[in-house]
């Protein structure tokens, strides 16, 4: 059942749901090859995305009558939507720990003014330390300002800035050991991410994906580390024998870690999606719109978690793509 005594979202498999990701926009100033296609976006209506009223109030429902702890901004790129500190200070006045997924590419303007706001954690994306590579892979001739956003936001006092670098077989797998110097000089904690198929193109093919296994073994061939306890994290965590930090590895598709998945995605425009990879939504924004009553949202977000399904079986024969991207559901 969703919603039980003390009101917290377990599931049919006991999984306790505690960590909201929010999709802020669906908008970017990106158009990673993997995740949009070069142009053609048909961005939503902003009279579609809900306000940061709307926002704040499924935010406090799930705080206050769910247990919801933790909470993620995302998108799109959510640096693109404007006035976003107005917003995160709405939100962490509703004491959950907020954190955000960011591009970086505009964060050494806006770093001080998030932190200020309250914003506690930042994980910037970045798939290529080489300007001609970061520039096919996004784009945009953008790696300096990323780089520079990187910078800003340890300036800015992010504890822990993390680097989200999704390794691609033939694309950027040549790039491990330099992400990990980079790592350990910044001072920063580099996350590797198997490829998933939810690309925009449908160019996935598991023989895209770098397993963990091997990324492992090609830090080991250049630095000493030992497995740390991962806790809820999605991450395999490694700390350096010298104690120069740590590094991760999310092995989403060859060790999914559903098991223990404490997720729930509200997108851009309101829906509420139990699983990246879930088929289906609940529509809160009508809640919202038609005079729903906080308990009507609880019920519908408990509704949801209650259909929640064991896992995404990317690589089984029944598994179905979602026929939408990480940008469109807030990765
Ligand atoms: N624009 C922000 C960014 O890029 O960090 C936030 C949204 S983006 C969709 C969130 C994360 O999803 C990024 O780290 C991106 O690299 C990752 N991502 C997008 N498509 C992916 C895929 N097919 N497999 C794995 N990660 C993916
Ligand atoms: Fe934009 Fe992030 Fe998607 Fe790249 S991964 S196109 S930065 S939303």
């Amino acid at each position: 059942m969703g919603l039980v005594g003390n009101r917290q979202l377990v599931d049919k498999f006991g999984r306790v749901h505690t960590d909201l990701r929010i999709s802020v926009t669906d908008r970017c100033n990106f158009r990673c090859e993997y995740c949009m296609p070069a142009e053609g976006m048909v961005w939503l209506d902003r009279s579609d995305v809900l306000t940061f009223e709307e926002i704040e109030r499924v935010t406090r429902v799930l705080a206050e009558q769910c247990g919801v702890r933790t909470v993620r901004l995302t998108g799109g790129e959510p640096t693109m939507r404007a006035r976003l500190p107005v917003l995160v200070a709405k939100l962490a006045a509703l004491g959950v720990e907020l954190s955000m997924t960011t591009n970086g590419a505009t964060l050494a303007q806006q770093a001080d003014d998030l932190r200020a706001a309250g914003l506690k954690r930042v994980n910037i994306s970045i798939d290529s330390l080489r300007a001609d590579r970061f520039q096919q892979l996004t784009r945009r001739d953008s790696l300096t300002p990323v780089l520079e956003g990187i910078d800003a936001a340890v300036r800015a006092g992010f504890e822990p800035v993390k680097l989200n670098v999704v390794l691609m077989r033939g694309i950027n797998d040549d790039e491990v050991v330099d992400f990990l110097h980079l790592g350990r000089t910044k001072g920063v904690v580099i996350r590797f991410i198997e490829f998933m198929p939810l690309d925009a193109q449908g160019e996935w093919s598991s023989d895209r994906v770098v397993p963990h296994a091997e990324i492992v073994a090609r830090a080991a061939e250049h630095f000493a580390f030992d497995p740390i306890e991962r806790g809820s994290s999605p991450a395999e965590r490694f700390v350096y024998a010298d104690g120069a930090g740590e590094f991760g590895v999310i092995a989403s598709v060859t060790e999914p870690f559903c098991g223990s998945c404490d997720r729930m995605r509200l997108t851009a425009e309101g829906q509420l999606r139990n699983c990246l990879f879930a088929l289906g939504h609940s529509d809160l924004r009508s809640i919202l719109r038609d005079g729903g009553s906080d308990d009507d949202l609880a019920a519908a977000v408990a509704g949801e978690i209650d259909r929640k399904w064991a896992g995404h079986a990317i690589g089984q024969v029944h598994f179905l793509r979602p026929s939408k991207s990480m940008s469109q559901i807030g990765g």
